[in-house]
């Protein structure tokens, strides 16, 4: 990890760039707020600014800090009246600067972290940014629901509300953030989920504080969740476009997708599908890598689209309207998951409206969201995996036979032939009477 090397003048060592933008001008750049936000590893110190900055950090300890030296800058907002919502951060200070003209200010801390910084360019309603990501250094290993395991396990379903903490996504007219609506929407799915037997869902991101996209499907492969669900509302420069959609990852996006796994495995040997699979990659050579991960992710796009259109004719029943009659293709990086079936729903445009209002609305929501839940349980009892209370619940139909059917009419509307009913029946006869159960195979 860092080292520190403490001088006298208590200067540690510095270990991250400073970042120098082009537009750095002359005069003194002002720290008008600043922000927190908590995730359950980190925590996100925002500073926002007049103008961009150069930066120093350092790292001490007894009591744990973190230095930070900003030249040419001073901070207009009350350090004593900070809003902290971090359990990290006890306070902020201005302290004695090292030399004439350097800001520096020091984060106290309840407890070590590892700090990593970056500027952030205007957007939106934000300026130019300076951020500090506070990493726990003792983080906890996700635990994948006790229920996911065993062989009634239940199907976990990973719910993931986009963007959060600094960045707030599509904005409405009224000033509805996406990141905001998201939460409420995947909350609400979350608990229409968990209210199914059998099925388990978990949220990605608990808060308002942002997660990078390959972290979310890594929090997703450690829940070990079947199903990867992000939810998203759209936002145009038009506030005509209007309509719920569902996408999933085309194939184009999945070959590029494989080949960057390919090169990660290249360093380190990892397994194939997350935690859980049997298949080592490490055991192949690298065009049979190639081939598991290409048929691996193949399959995961082909189950991707049958819940789409699950959920997409599910959605249709409740949203006012569908951006499009299908499910559609992109190479979204959030659905880029070689080993989990992914979608994203988008709920509705916020930047429309009439939308943004329904998107508002809690009846709505919980309308849209429990949809969205029959959607992925329709798919789930058809294609429920091995072990799981799914299975054991819906994979054996028992169908009562009534007037008029026939073992020939009773095979199409289940998608099976003659022959495999009647071997699952141990039936010998083509004949069947009103009221027989039949075993329906799957
Ligand atoms: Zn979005």
């Amino acid at each position: 990890m860092i080292k520190k090397h403490l001088t006298k003048t208590l200067f540690a060592t510095t270990f991250c760039a400073t970042v120098l933008m082009s537009s750095f001008a002359a005069q003194a750049a002002v720290i008008k707020s600043m922000r927190f936000w908590q995730s359950p590893e980190s925590t996100r110190v925002v500073f926002d600014l007049t103008s961009p900055v150069e930066h120093e950090l350092s790292v001490l300890k007894n009591p744990d800090r973190i230095v930070v030296d900003i030249p040419d800058s001073r901070v207009s907002v009350d350090l004593n009246q900070l809003e902290i919502k971090s359990d990290l951060v006890k306070r902020v200070r201005q302290s004695k600067p090292p030399r004439e003209g350097v800001l520096r200010l020091v984060l106290d801390l309840n407890k070590s972290a590892v700090p990593k910084s970056f500027s952030l360019k205007p957007y939106q309603e934000y300026s130019d940014r300076l951020v500090i990501d506070l990493l726990n250094e003792k983080r906890e290993a996700i635990k994948p629901p006790e229920s996911a395991v065993g062989s009634n396990r239940d199907i976990v379903v990973a719910v993931d509300a986009g963007h959060g903490g600094e960045d707030p996504g599509a904005l409405g007219p009224s000033g509805t953030r996406e990141k905001d609506i998201v939460l409420k929407l995947s909350k609400e799915l979350v608990d229409a989920i968990n209210a199914v037997d059998g099925l388990k869902a978990v949220m990605v991101r608990t808060g308002d504080y942002y997660i990078p996209h390959r972290k979310r499907t890594d929090i997703a492969r450690k829940n070990r969740a079947d199903l990867f669900v992000s939810v998203h509302a759209d936002g145009f420069k038009s506030p005509k476009a209007r309509g719920a959609s569902v996408w999933v990852l085309n194939l184009y996006g999945a070959k590029s997708e494989v080949a960057r796994w390919m090169k990660l495995q290249e360093e380190k040997s990892e397994l194939l599908g997350g935690v859980d699979s049997t298949v080592v990659l490490s055991e192949y050579d690298n065009s049979v890598r190639s081939v598991l991960l290409d048929l691996q992710m193949e399959s995961s796009i082909a189950e991707s689209f049958k819940v789409g259109r699950k959920v997409h004719s599910a959605m249709k029943r409740v949203a006012p309207k569908m951006h499009k009659n299908y499910v559609e293709e992109n190479s979204l990086l959030v659905l880029k998951n070689p080993d989990i079936p992914s979608i994203l729903v988008e709920s509705g445009f916020i930047s429309n409206p009439t939308e943004e209002r329904l998107l508002k609305t809690s009846s709505y929501r919980k309308k849209l969201a429990n949809s969205v839940k029959d959607g992925i349980v329709e798919y789930f009892k058809s294609h429920a995996p091995d072990g799981t209370k799914f299975a054991n619940l819906y994979r054996k139909n028992i169908y009562h036979v009534k007037r008029g059917d026939s073992l020939i009419k009773v095979a199409k509307r289940f998608n099976t032939s003659v022959s495999e009913i009647k071997k699952a029946n141990k039936m010998n006869s083509n004949t069947v009477r009103i009221g027989q159960k039949l075993v329906i195979p799957n």
